[in-house]
């Protein structure tokens, strides 16, 4: 059976970025039958928050995503310095004693003579003595892992065949001085013990997937499949990195787009599908090809996702929306639901319809809507009655076209566009009607 994870750090909320992450493994994990695990990568203790992972926790709900199983980092420490250990009786693991500032003059001389800023393993080099120095002064090691200088190749299920010799990468480090972990180590064995089978993730990640299979392959000799998606830029095709912090899903929803809106524009960004809304997942899944996503960078653009919303929202059934529409009925949704952006602006309609607003009426045209109420037809009234209404105001005011409706409009809703008056008139009702023409 297929597992794939969805990993965020619980030191924010998530972005649009993550969202697509935790979706795109959602929809391979229902096409496949398979499982999905949101999993905590928290090792960050200083930083990561219980109330940040529980508003992640909302917002994976908020997607329609139901996770088969939550795991923490922080709850595997021993777990992690197991292997960690036996890392280091193996000689892959080596202590180095650098400070920042070291590291840092050393990579600007490297710069300077036009070599690439690898790490030039000078720690495999100290003798017992200069160790035991340094230990003295009080430093503590980090660890470094030692990578196999060899080709790591792998097929990306995105990407295609995938070279990277190790030789042109830093040996990295696994753990600092205070003994606290980086991400890479704690992944790689958690997706070992969780039998991970696909990590997909973006393609910010490619060169850790080719230190994560060294570091796999020493551990337990297999590693998962990959997939490497590429990465969302904003509208102006520049990085998105820096404006994620305000691509939050908490704001998304805050702000009262739908979430099937904002799964469609994620879930269908970046590949060869046209963006288009989808009421229900099980038409991303069906669609869904992990071939379909592009090589080259997907724009992501506010502007398409409001209008996608409307979109959904222009073909949404009542029975979707039917809680959260405040007095509506059927004949009401269907009347209004082609001209809103959001579902919160029902209510405006919902004012015009039910409660007594004031309409608006010209001086000029005060007589015209006069004429207008005296012709107004007796209930019970439906779909005929505007017709039938308009075709005697035209009789006794020979007005037509424009100058015939929009004043009614105006007299009717205060406002000059809005739904067909035909379904909203029988909606309104003639008491209401008959004030607003007063
Ligand atoms: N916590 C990592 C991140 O958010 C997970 C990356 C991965 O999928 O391995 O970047």
């Amino acid at each position: 059976m297929n597992i794939v994870r969805f990993a965020p750090s619980p030191t924010g909320r998530i972005h649009i970025g993550n969202a697509r992450a935790a979706l795109l493994n959602w929809l391979f994990a229902l096409k496949t039958g398979g499982q999905f695990i949101l999993r905590y990568d928290d090792t960050d203790t200083a930083r990561s928050t219980q109330e940040f992972a529980d508003g992640i926790a909302t917002d994976v709900a908020w997607l329609g995503i139901k996770p088969h199983r939550i795991e923490w980092q922080s709850k595997r420490f021993d777990r992690y310095d197991t292997v960690a250990d036996d890392l280091r009786a193996r000689g892959f693991l080596y202590p180095c004693y650098e400070t920042a500032d070291e590291l840092d003059r050393r990579r600007k001389r490297q710069q300077a003579r036009g070599l690439p800023p690898v790490y030039d393993r000078a720690a495999l080099k100290l003798t017992k003595e200069e160790t035991e120095a340094f230990l003295a002064e009080g430093r503590k090691p980090h660890w470094r892992f030692k990578l196999k200088h060899e080709d790591v190749t792998w097929d990306d299920m995105i990407r295609g065949p995938v070279h990277i010799n190790s030789s042109t990468l830093s040996d990295p480090v696994l753990i600092r001085e205070d003994g606290t972990y980086l991400y890479t180590l704690p992944s790689v064995i958690d997706d070992i013990d969780f039998n991970i089978t696909h990590v997909i993730r973006g393609e910010d990640h490619v060169v850790n997937t080719a230190v994560q299979i060294e570091i796999s392959e020493a551990i337990s000799g297999a590693s998962p499949i990959y997939a490497h998606y590429s990465l969302l830029t904003g509208a102006d095709g520049k990085g998105l990195s820096k404006r994620l912090g305000s691509l939050s899903i908490q704001q998304f929803r805050d702000s009262g787009l739908e979430a099937m809106a904002v799964v469609s524009h994620a879930s269908l960004l970046g590949t060869s599908d046209n963006i288009h809304p989808c009421t229900d997942i099980q038409e991303l899944v069906d669609g869904f090809d992990l071939g379909k996503l592009s090589r080259t960078p997907a724009r992501f653009d506010e502007a398409e996702l409001a209008a996608l919303n409307a979109k959904l929202l222009h073909m949404t059934p009542w029975d979707a929306v039917k809680d959260r529409v405040a007095g509506g009925s059927e004949a009401f949704w269907l009347a209004v639901r082609g001209n809103i952006e959001k579902l919160s602006e029902t209510k405006a309609w919902a004012d015009i319809v039910t409660n007594r607003i004031k309409g608006v009426v010209a001086d000029e045209d005060k007589s015209f809507i006069n004429t207008a109420r005296e012709v107004l037809p007796p209930e019970p009234w439906d779909g005929n009655t505007w017709k039938a209404w308009t075709d005697a105001v035209k009789a006794a005011t020979d007005r037509k076209g424009k100058t015939l409706f929009m004043p009614l409009r105006l007299a009717l809703t205060g406002l000059d566009h809005g739904p067909e008056l035909a379904v909203l008139l029988p909606l309104t009702g003639r008491e209401r009607v008959l004030e607003r023409l007063a």
